[in-house]
C-alpha cells in the first residue's frame, strides 16, 4: 500500500492544495508556512464534512480575491527621488468588506504579506464581527525619517491605495511601522481625494476625528485577556508571574501595561537592535516616553535605569527564565531552540501578541510539552476587533466610552478562547488552541462561501 493510500480524504485533499499553493507562489516561504500551518489542522473538518472540499473551498480561499502592487513615488527633505512599493491583498470578503493592517517596514515584500492576509481571514471571523480579510503595506522604512517626509510618502501611498479601498470595500489600520501619525496622514489624503469624511475608511484615527478609545490599547489589552482566561481555566493566574515580552511597539507596550495591573513582573522588553532585562520590572513610562514620543532605541533605557541591563541582539531575550512568554515583535523570533530553552526554564504559557512568532517547530515544542498556548490569530484578535468596533461607531456616528469598549475586548477575547477550546474539543484535539481557533475561524467563512454561490 503507498503511502498516498494510508492516508484521509481529507489529508489528501490538505495536501494536494498545499503542493499547488507552493507551486502558485514560489519564493514565498512566510505564505506557505501559514497555509500549511492552517490547512493541516483544517483536516478533520474535511473528513467530517466532505461537502467543503466538493465545493473547492480551500482551493478558493488560498488564492486572493484581488492583489494590488504599486509604485509609491516620493521626495526626501533634500529633494531626492524614492521608490517604494505598495501592497494591498484583498483576500476575502464572505463575511464583510476586506480589514486588516498596513505594514510599513523594510522586509516586506509579497509574501509577508500574503501570510498576514491569509491569517486575517481567519482571525476576523473569530472576533465575532463582520470583517473579510486582507493586508497591505510597503517595503518603506519610517525609522529615522522626518515627518515631512513620512507625510509624503503616507500621502504617494494613498493616491494609489484610494481607488480600490472604501467604508464598506476595504478598510486598512495600521501594523509594524504604521501608528496614529501614518494613519493620521493617510487620512487626511483619502478625505482630500474624495472630497468627503468617510470616517470608516481607516481605522487607528486619533480620538479627536473617529477614532475608538482603547485601540491604541486593544492587542496588547486583548492579548493578556486570551492569556488570563487560558490561566484561569487551568486554575492559575497572572499574580505573581514573571513575565518576558518582546517588542516595545504598540502591542508589547500595552501587554506590558496589562499584564503588570493584573499582578505579573515584565521584566524584559526589546526592539529590533536588542533587548534589556530588569529584574525590578520594567519600568513602562520610561519605554513610552522613548519609543512613543522620542522614538529611540530601547538601549537608551538603561541610561535612566542604570541597575537594568541592554543585551545587543533580539533572539536571546528568550534565555530569560519567566512563567509567562508573550511574543509581540514579529514574524518567526521564536525558533525551535529557544522553544526548548523556555520550556526548559519552565514557562507555563505563550500568548502570541505579534503574527506568527513561534514557527511552526516551536508551536510544536510547546504543544508536545504542555504549555498553554495561545496562537496569533486568537489572542492577538483584540486590535481587529476593536477596529471593528471603530467602524461601528464611525457607522452610527456615536462614541463609546473607554470602559464600554475595554468590556466589549474582554468580552470578545473570552469568547474567542471558548469558540477555539469548544472546536478543539469537537474535533478530536481537546486542549490545542491552534486547531480549534483555525476551524472555528475557518467553518463561518465557509459557509458565507458555500451561501454565496461560486464567487
Ligand atoms: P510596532 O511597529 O509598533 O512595533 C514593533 C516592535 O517590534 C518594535 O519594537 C520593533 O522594533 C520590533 N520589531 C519589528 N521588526 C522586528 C524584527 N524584524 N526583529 C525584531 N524586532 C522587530 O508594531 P506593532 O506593535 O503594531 O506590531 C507588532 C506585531 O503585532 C506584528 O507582528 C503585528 O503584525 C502584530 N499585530 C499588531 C496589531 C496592532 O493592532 N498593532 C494587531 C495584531 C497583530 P524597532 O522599533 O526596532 O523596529
Amino acid at each position: 500500500m503507498s503511502v498516498l493510500e494510508t492516508k484521509s480524504a481529507g489529508e489528501q485533499y490538505v495536501k494536494s492544495v498545499y503542493e499547488t499553493v507552493k507551486k502558485r507562489n514560489p519564493n514565498e516561504p512566510e505564505f506557505h508556512q501559514a497555509v500549511k500551518e492552517i490547512l493541516e489542522s483544517l483536516t478533520p473538518v474535511f473528513d467530517k464534512h466532505p461537502q467543503y472540499m466538493e465545493e473547492g473551498i480551500l482551493e478558493r480561499i488560498v488564492e486572493p480575491e484581488r492583489q494590488l502592487m504599486f509604485r509609491v513615488p516620493w521626495t526626501d527633505d533634500a529633494g531626492r527621488v524614492h521608490v517604494n512599493r505598495g501592497f494591498r491583498f484583498e483576500f476575502n470578503s464572505a463575511i464583510g468588506p476586506y480589514k486588516g493592517g498596513l505594514r510599513f517596514h523594510p522586509s516586506v515584500n509579497a509574501s509577508i504579506i500574503k501570510f498576514l492576509g491569509f491569517e486575517q481571514i481567519f482571525k476576523n471571523s473569530l472576533t465575532g464581527q463582520p470583517i473579510g480579510g486582507g493586508k497591505g503595506g510597503s517595503d518603506f522604512d519610517p525609522k529615522g525619517k522626518s515627518d515631512r517626509e513620512v507625510m509624503r510618502f503616507c500621502q504617494s501611498f494613498m493616491t494609489e491605495l484610494a481607488k480600490h479601498i472604501g467604508p464598506d470595500t476595504d478598510v486598512p489600520a495600521g501594523d509594524i511601522g504604521v501608528g496614529g501619525r501614518e494613519i493620521g496622514y493617510m487620512f487626511g489624503q483619502y478625505k482630500r481625494l474624495q472630497n468627503a469624511f468617510h470616517a470608516g475608511v481607516l481605522t487607528g484615527k486619533a480620538v479627536g476625528y473617529g477614532g475608538s478609545l482603547a485601540r491604541t490599547e486593544a492587542t496588547g489589552y486583548g492579548t493578556v485577556y486570551f492569556v488570563q482566561e487560558m490561566l484561569q481555566d487551568n486554575g492559575d493566574s497572572f499574580e505573581g508571574k514573571t513575565v518576558v515580552v518582546s517588542g516595545s511597539g504598540n502591542v508589547a507596550i500595552y501587554a506590558i501595561q496589562k499584564a503588570t495591573e493584573l499582578g505579573a513582573k515584565v521584566v524584559a522588553c526589546s526592539d529590533s537592535n536588542g533587548y534589556i532585562y530588569d529584574k525590578n520590572g520594567i519600568d513602562l513610562d520610561t519605554v513610552k516616553r522613548l519609543k512613543e514620543v522620542e522614538r529611540k532605541r530601547i538601549s537608551d533605557y538603561v541610561n535612566e535605569h542604570p541597575e537594568a541591563d541592554y543585551f545587543e541582539g533580539c533572539e536571546n531575550i528568550w534565555l530569560i527564565p519567566c512563567d509567562i512568554a508573550l511574543p509581540c515583535a514579529t514574524q518567526n523570533e521564536i525558533n525551535e531552540s529557544s522553544a526548548k530553552i523556555l520550556v526548559t526554564n519552565g514557562v507555563k504559557a505563550v500568548g502570541e501578541g505579534a503574527n506568527m512568532p513561534s514557527t511552526l517547530e516551536a508551536i510544536n515544542v510547546f504543544l508536545e510539552n504542555g504549555v498553554l498556548f495561545g496562537p496569533a490569530k486568537a489572542a492577538n484578535a483584540g486590535g481587529v476587533a476593536v477596529s471593528a468596533l471603530e467602524m461601528a461607531q464611525n457607522s452610527a456616528r456615536i462614541s463609546w466610552s473607554f470602559e464600554e469598549v475595554d468590556a466589549k475586548l474582554h468580552q470578545i477575547m473570552v469568547n474567542i478562547y471558548k469558540n477555539s477550546k469548544q472546536a478543539s474539543e469537537e474535533y478530536g484535539c481537546p486542549g490545542n488552541l491552534v486547531v480549534g481557533s483555525n476551524i472555528a475561524g475557518f467553518l463561518k467563512v465557509a459557509d458565507a462561501m458555500i451561501a454565496q454561490g461560486l464567487v
